[in-house]
């Protein structure tokens, strides 16, 4: 075991009389009062449009996609540097993925390489809002209107993150969001659409039902309900919303810890990642910070194991993060060959830091030491 591990899910202690709560209701299934609760509380603080919890963001995006009505050959613009699950909702459907390089100063979809990757058959341009920190929206909004583009947000990490004082998860017409344990907010597994285009909202109902009008039947709108559409089972079960409910009651809290940590980190760090040419997190003007993550980009591959080996050697957890997708097994050889280097400059040189709720400042600055003695610098 890691005397300082990488992450560690932080319970606020509701989280079992929530639960408790929510069994004794006698309703356990989807769309009990606990996820009544979470769906209210994020469309009242984020001014979301609609907001429907999903087992995870991987089914989230699923959603999305079918709700894109995604057909084999249409194309679809993603960064590289991302998760799986990203693009492999849209994979599913039959997309072919397009590629785009992150840009220099973070590993974000670089906005500008978008518009040359717009073929007749591009149906959607997603964006990943890479620790939480927002892409440059307002160009890539832009290019989307322009070319009738619909546009997805993997908001994963993004919770209570804005883009010029806009929440993420707003700003494309669907958006999803995780709360899986390595998120702020948790609920073990879980996951959130976003729906802001109220043209989507009625399908998102009957999609995440198993294609069923079950949700309107359930609102007396209708009277028997039947199988209308494609869907599976995307909705989680109230014990699930009633742990995030725990969650998202002490969301300020939780933020405003994980930004001191963020803080103490960025502070600690300047001077050494100055003098060694070592890149930190850029959040620009636009952006706000959620701290979802602290993150450095080392000079190289070798650099970048040496330190993580260091820190193991002192029993801190440190951890690389994704590999270019277009260099994957899976998907190599249908990429269209074009280069992606600051998406495998992350690939390789990206290291992320410990990072949670109740790390503490000694221990953040135990690992901003041990890094530095591995630069040896003082
Ligand atoms: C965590 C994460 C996901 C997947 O979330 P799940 O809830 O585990 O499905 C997708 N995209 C990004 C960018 C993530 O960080």
């Amino acid at each position: 075991m890691f005397k300082i591990p990488f992450n560690k899910p932080y319970l606020t202690g509701k989280e079992g009389h929530y639960i408790y709560q929510a069994v004794l209701s006698g309703k356990i299934s989807g769309d009990g009062i606990f996820t009544k609760k979470c769906h209210e509380f994020f469309q009242k603080k984020f001014g979301f449009k609609k907001v429907l919890l999903t087992t995870s963001c991987t089914d989230a995006l699923e959603m999305a996609s079918i709700l894109s009505n995604i057909e084999p050959g249409d194309e679809i613009i993603a960064p590289s540097y991302t998760f799986v699950s990203t693009v492999n909702a849209f994979i599913l459907r039959g997309a072919k993925i397009v590629f785009a390089d992150s840009r220099t100063d973070n590993p974000n979809i670089d906005e500008n390489a978008i518009e040359a990757l717009i073929t007749p058959k591009t149906k959607a341009v997603l964006v990943v809002h890479y620790a939480g920190i927002a892409c440059n929206m307002d160009p890539i909004m832009a290019i989307a209107k322009k070319h009738n583009l619909i546009l997805i947000e993997d908001a994963a990490q993004a919770i209570d993150s804005y883009y010029k004082d806009k929440p993420l998860g707003s700003l494309g017409q669907l958006s999803a969001f995780s709360f899986h344990e390595t998120k702020n907010v948790i609920s073990g597994e879980g996951g959130m659409l976003v729906i802001n285009d109220e043209a989507f909202i009625a399908r998102a109902e009957i999609i995440r039902e198993k294609g069923t009008n079950r949700s309107a039947f359930f609102r007396g709108e209708i009277d028997k309900y039947g199988w209308v559409d494609i869907g599976s089972s995307f909705l989680p079960s109230d014990i699930i919303a009633a742990f995030l409910f725990a969650q998202i009651e002490n969301l300020d809290e939780i933020q405003k810890r994980r930004k001191q940590i963020w803080e103490r980190y960025d502070k600690g760090l300047k001077a050494l990642a100055k003098a060694k040419n070592i890149q930190l997190p850029f959040i620009p003007d636009y952006a706000t910070n959620n701290a979802h993550m602290y993150y450095l980009v080392c000079n190289s591959i070798e650099e970048r194991s040496g330190l993580i080996q260091h820190l193991k050697s002192k029993e801190i957890y440190a951890a690389f993060h994704y590999l270019s997708l277009h260099n994957s097994p899976f998907y190599a050889s249908k990429h269209n060959g074009s280069q992606l280097p600051n998406c495998d400059r992350y690939a390789d040189c990206l290291v992320r830091l410990p990072l949670f709720y109740e790390l503490t400042d000694n221990e953040t600055d135990t690992v901003i030491e041990e890094i530095k003695n591995f630069y040896k610098f003082k």
